[in-house]
């Protein structure tokens, strides 16, 4: 089953509805759902809810009472994911790694198919770490597998993601050898799930909210503005800026490299770091992207660490999030995010007592030899695919996303 969203049928989205549903009927899987912080700002978004009242706990009782047997958010594992950045980051900063600068986010999947077919010598500065989304189902086979007694082949992985290059980063090879297949079994967009409720005869306007399942609950404000432009790189520095100075920037002193407005395609800002001048970059959308790399490579610019996301205005302005034609939501779910973040109560990763759970239970510390066979990833390990395939007549058959 396809959809076609793309005006001239280049593109064809991949309808994973059915494989979810058979996935929750069989009795002898365990299915484990995540939800990404971008689609809690727009899922309900042609209900009477509303964005305010569309919480990330209502979609986890949706999810509950279609089938799904463990809850989760991403966020946590958008937590996980700074500490493995921020510290692979100081790692390179500090050990002369970083010669060639800068050192590249990595969790946007548009963004590395772009830089490996546009920019492949630039590949090597990306940053090893796995996406959120990666990491989730990395833990799901391995360290909850074996909390709840099972084996990771018992477990289906599913991801709910604003995006559809999600369901394409879920296919690429793992060489981590601590089990066989994916970490991410199935992407389900946010425009699938709605239809799923829909489906399911779920009034989204009688449900309560549940909160998400242990042993990973926790999760902090940083973490959830991983799904605006510019939260990656502010929830990096809040704990990058822990780990050099021992104590606690205050939340918001990095705020600066948020993106104002649909207008403000690149973000750049300096900081002093325990005596350090550090050069910040931040881009969302592609021509954004290539602009900067390109003031980079003709010596325009120096920065020492980059955040890209594809899409305008980050996940909340994802491809697979509902399309509302002539209007362009994604700065005003970005700032539903801030606004979260800025009403939690943990606002570090690093002070997310799950995430301190799993470094004392399991990886012992960020980049260790655990951490790095589960969590981290060679992006020259997969090749991009071929071009697309014509027919007889010479048209392009659309590709499958
Ligand atoms: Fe996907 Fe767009 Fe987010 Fe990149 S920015 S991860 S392509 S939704």
């Amino acid at each position: 089953q396809c959809i076609t969203h793309c005006p001239v049928g280049a593109l064809v989205e991949r309808d994973d509805t059915e494989r979810l549903w058979r996935a929750f009927a069989d009795p002898n899987k365990v299915v484990v759902v995540q939800v990404a912080p971008a689609v809690r700002t727009a899922w309900a978004e042609d209900s009477n809810l509303g964005r305010e009242a569309g919480t990330v706990n209502k979609i986890f009782e949706g999810l509950k009472k279609m089938g799904a047997d463990y809850v989760f958010d991403t966020s946590f594992s958008a937590d996980l994911t700074i500490m493995e950045e921020a510290y692979e980051f100081i790692d390179r900063f500090s050990n002369g790694d970083l010669k060639e600068r800068p050192m590249f986010t990595s969790c946007c999947p548009g963004w590395v198919r772009f830089i490996k077919s546009q920019y492949p010598h630039l590949v090597k500065q990306l940053s090893t770490a796995k996406s959120p989304m990666q990491m989730f189902g990395s833990v799901m086979k391995s360290y909850f597998a074996q909390s709840i007694g099972k084996n990771p082949e018992d477990i289906v992985s599913v991801a709910i993601m604003p995006c559809l290059a999600k369901k394409g980063e879920s296919n690429m090879e793992l060489f981590h050898g601590e089990y066989a297949g994916h970490d991410t079994d199935l992407v389900i967009t946010t425009r699938e799930f709605v239809r799923m409720l829909r489906a399911s005869h779920i009034n989204i306007e009688n449900l309560v909210g549940i909160e998400p399942d242990k042993l990973f609950h926790d999760y902090s404000g940083a973490g959830v503005i991983f799904g605006a432009t510019g939260g990656v790189m502010e929830a990096a520095l809040r704990t990058a800026y822990h780990a050099i100075m021992g104590v606690n920037c205050p939340a918001d002193a990095f705020d600066v490299v948020r993106a104002s407005s649909q207008e403000t395609g690149i973000v750049e800002a300096n900081f002093e770091l325990n005596g350090t001048n550090l050069r910040i970059g931040v881009a969302n959308g592609l021509g954004n992207a290539r602009k900067l790399i390109d003031s980079v490579e003709n010596g325009e610019k120096h920065y020492d660490f980059v955040e890209i996301m594809a899409c305008p205005g980050g996940c909340v302005g994802g491809g697979g999030q509902p399309i509302h034609d002539g209007s362009e939501l994604a700065f005003e779910r970005g700032k539903n995010l801030y606004f979260i973040d800025e009403s939690s109560t943990i606002r570090y990763s690093h002070e997310n007592p799950d995430i301190k759970a799993i470094y004392e239970n399991y990886f012992t510390e960020p980049n260790s030899h655990k951490a790095h066979s589960l969590l981290h990833t060679d992006h020259n390990l997969w090749e991009m695919p071929s071009a697309p395939k014509k027919n007889r007549n010479g048209y392009v058959l659309p590709a499958k996303i």
